[in-house]
């Protein structure tokens, strides 16, 4: 899933934004309420995890004129635990849900995970597709009941392709998703990435829609 960590203390970001990575999310940071709120008009985020004190004002303030805007990706506010009156400003202001700093990595991956299933209206976590079965929560697949290794780049291109499932991704969106991993991506990175799913899922998972880009039928 590609998310967005809104968050200025930077080894907090840096431990959150590895241990999501890793679960193959692509993840983008923002630092500051400015970028944050940028990001979130330029790009299509599955959940945010929005920090309230940010030094040029307040996640609150980005929440709420995202709000306005009529945009309504699911947002994850992360308040200190003596902050009570904060959270209840952060749902007023139209977050779906909060996590009390410090909090538990895994915990607040279990959150972002409902969150952005019911924001794409994709209640479900197990589903079959052909021959497959997928447990997007467990970030997990069984092609004919035996369990397909992924790499995180690998399950994060086909995370975004069954988030979309029935709906063409262009290759620059799919670039995105390879791109929030920090590393260099070549021009052809996305074939590289499809073909190898296609390897390891068959040949006809990942159909290729000539001039405008890829869909999981
Ligand atoms: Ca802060």
């Amino acid at each position: 899933m590609r998310l967005l960590l809104v968050e200025d203390t930077d080894d907090l970001a840096q431990t959150v934004l590895r241990f999501l990575r890793a679960e193959g999310h692509a993840v983008d940071h923002a630092g500051d309420a400015a970028t944050a709120t940028e990001a979130m008009a330029v790009a299509e985020y599955a959940c945010v995890i929005l920090d309230l004190g940010l030094p040029d004002g307040s996640g609150l303030e980005v929440l709420r004129a995202r709000r306005r805007a009529g945009d309504r990706t699911p947002v994850l506010i992360a308040t200190a635990r003596d902050q009570i009156s904060d959270r209840i400003a952060g749902l007023d202001a139209g977050a779906d849900d909060y996590v009390v700093k410090p909090f538990d990595l895994r915990e607040l991956s279990a959150r972002i995970r409902a969150h952005a299933r019911r924001g794409q209206g994709v209640p479900e976590t197990r589903l079959v597709l052909g021959t497959l079965e997928v447990d997007r929560a467990a970030a997990r697949l069984w092609k004919q009941g035996r369990e397909i290794r992924l790499t995180a780049r690998e399950w994060a291109l086909f995370d975004a392709l069954l988030g979309a499932r029935g709906r063409v991704l262009s290759k620059s969106a799919l670039e995105e998703v390879l791109g929030s991993f920090d590393a260099l991506i070549e021009g052809n990175a996305v074939e590289v990435y499809v073909s190898r799913l296609r390897a390891k899922l068959g040949a006809g998972t990942i159909q290729t829609r000539r001039g405008l880009g890829y869909i999981l039928p």
